[in-house]
């Protein structure tokens, strides 16, 4: 790949000695804890050519669309609003880091002791590894923990970058209306930027057009409840990830068109794994490409990872946003409570997200959950303590697993879930 998109990166001020060194890894990795796993759908040849040209072909794709005169909106958050933005005439990109690699870049800077989802992002951004960043005519912030708040001012030393207040008590009056009153704001902000303006019709349509991607994610999920899974955790993560910066229609088209294979493999009785292979739950912090290791790690020692209950999993999809009417107003509305049922760690209290949980469990006949919290992130982490009480009460063992995006607790991790799944199985 490398040598076909030199002059792409190179107008991206892309550093291109650095990013060889990363294109380099990422090929082994994704062949080692991907491409290795045994019975995939044919169906994810898809996915695994966006993967092989993660930094290639897409981008050259948002390059010639700028090029076309539209603007690419750069988002880390579900609050992001995506149907806003292709409103708007603009592309929407996930840029969430999932990568150890850019990370010391950002510890020149930042302190050692943060989340490494944020200093992962930020290091590619200062270190100009990224060209998903460098397409951006403007990120989109939002105000869901301290840590991504004061990066964001930083970004906006690199990139205009806007902040959304996403209110922390969502379901009181004047959290409902402060949350309008912000979309309604970078509605304006986006009209600024892209010179279109946003009407009842087209957000109508980007709401119809993102409302189809999240359909077709939750089709998938559904497939999962089946015994044997008809496709791995990490697949359907990985097809999730992609969904975050792929083509829209392009992107669910393709997954339906592997949920149509899905359906024949579960009338079959085709899985993955063997029919007694523990089925678990991840709930947690959102996994970021290439972040692949907590699901790798457990499903090669024997799991079957039936849903994620995450930003990077159902929360994305479980909620569609349905307007009550055609108005602008109600159309806003509506992705106010759409995004309000997004039970992120960030509110208070989080009940729906402990209610969703449990029902998740016994909808995918989840055996154990393993909670999955980035290192200091101290809104999932402390929220652990609540869910761990509601599976007890359940019956569910839960195991916790605090992580970074290193390998170091590799090993470490692969004991803890060995046991785990070995009293699971003792359980049967
Ligand atoms: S976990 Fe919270 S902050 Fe992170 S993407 Fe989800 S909603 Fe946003
Ligand atoms: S994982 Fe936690 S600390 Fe990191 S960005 Fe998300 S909410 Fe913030």
């Amino acid at each position: 790949m490398a040598e076909k998109y030199v002059n792409l990166w190179k107008s991206l001020d892309i550093d291109l000695e650095k990013h060889n060194q990363l294109l380099a890894v990422l090929p082994q990795i994704y062949t080692d804890l991907v491409l290795s796993q045994k019975n995939r759908p044919k169906k994810m040849d898809y996915f695994d050519f966006v993967i092989s040209e993660i930094h290639g072909l897409r981008v050259e794709e948002l390059v010639k669309l700028r090029g076309e005169g539209n603007k690419i909106i750069g988002a880390f958050c579900l609050y992001a609003p995506e149907e806003l933005a292709y409103a708007a005439n603009a592309t929407m990109v996930g840029l969430c880091g999932g990568a150890d690699f850019s990370i010391p870049d950002a510890d020149a800077v930042l302190p050692r002791n943060l989340c490494p989802l944020i200093k992962s992002f930020y290091g590619f951004k200062i270190g100009l590894t990224c060209p998903y960043f460098q397409c951006c005519d403007m990120l989109v912030g939002e105000t869901t923990c301290d840590g991504k708040k004061k990066v964001y001012e930083l970004l906006n030393e690199h990139v205009p970058t806007y902040i959304i207040e996403v209110p922390h008590k969502p379901d009181t009056v004047q959290g409902r209306s402060l949350w309008l009153k912000e979309l309604e704001e970078f509605k304006t902000q986006l009209e600024k930027l892209t010179g279109n303006k946003i009407t009842a019709e087209k957000l109508k349509a980007s709401i119809e057009l993102i409302n189809d991607k999240r359909k077709a994610l939750k089709r998938l999920a559904e497939l999962r409840k089946a015994t044997p899974a008809p496709i791995s955790g990490l697949d359907a993560l990985i097809v999730t990830q992609i969904g975050f910066y792929d083509d829209v229609k392009r992107f669910t088209a393709k997954v339906n068109e592997l949920c149509d294979e899905l359906e024949e493999r579960v009338k079959n009785g085709v899985g993955v794994t063997d029919k007694n292979a523990p089925r678990l739950m991840v709930s947690g912090c959102p996994m970021a490409v290439p972040n692949w290791k907590l699901p790798s790690i457990a499903e090669s020692a024997g799991a079957s990872i039936v849903v994620e209950e995450s930003c990077v999993g159902t929360r994305y999809f479980t909620d569609m946003v349905e307007p009550k009417g055609d108005s602008l107003n109600d159309m806003l509305e509506a992705l106010v409570e759409k995004y309000a049922k997004i039970p992120c760690a960030c509110f208070t209290p989080n009940d729906a997200r402990i209610e969703s949980i449990d029902k998740l469990a016994k909808d995918f006949k989840v055996e154990g959950v393993v909670y999955y919290t980035l290192q200091f992130c101290h809104s999932y982490n402390v929220e652990a303590v609540k869910v761990g009480k509601a599976l007890k009460s359940e019956g569910v063992p839960m195991l916790k697993i605090e992580t970074d995006y290193t390998m170091e607790d590799a090993e470490q991790i692969r004991t803890r879930l060995e046991a785990f799944l070995e009293m699971i199985r003792g359980k049967k």
